[in-house]
């Protein structure tokens, strides 16, 4: 049985307290809110798309320490790739935290291994894509706020 403490402090000391691109981006051209009404999670992504590269994103938003962990080390990894790459590091995200036995690309996803812990933890996953569906709503540009339900 994994401990949920040793999750927690491991990506509390790394992004928790001092969570990266956490801020409004004033010059977004793109920006999603959601919401995980399991935790009351909410967070709002803003991006700036410029020719399918993602010059720059932030967020906002109050959640619990996977939520805002996971946001922070997806700003962190997505900023500067193309809207593909970005994509495909989150299809890498997905199965690492839902099929712990799946092959997923270390060198892809940096960071964002340490949340691999989550996948033991089947409530904890919606915190941590909470912030990835986000990121797919404001690059397709909808309007409508995204929910984990
Ligand atoms: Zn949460």
């Amino acid at each position: 049985m994994a401990n949920l403490h040793d999750l927690y402090q491991e990506i509390l000391l790394e992004h928790n307290n001092k969570p990266r691109n956490f801020r409004k981006l004033e010059d977004a051209n793109r920006k999603a809110d959601g919401y995980n009404p399991l935790c009351g999670d909410q967070i709002t992504v803003y991006l700036r798309v410029e020719d399918d590269v993602i010059a720059d994103v932030a967020f906002q938003g109050v959640g619990c320490a996977i939520s805002r962990a996971s946001a922070s080390m997806l700003t962190q990894s997505v900023k500067g790739q193309t809207v593909a790459k970005a994509e495909e590091i989150f299809d890498g995200f997905h199965s690492l935290i839902t099929q712990p036995d799946a092959e997923v690309d270390y060198d892809l996803l940096g960071d964002l291994e340490m949340l691999s812990g989550v996948s033991a933890f089947p409530t904890r996953i919606k915190c941590a894509v909470l912030a990835w569906h986000t990121l797919n709503a404001a690059i397709e540009g909808s309007e409508d706020s995204v929910t984990t339900e």
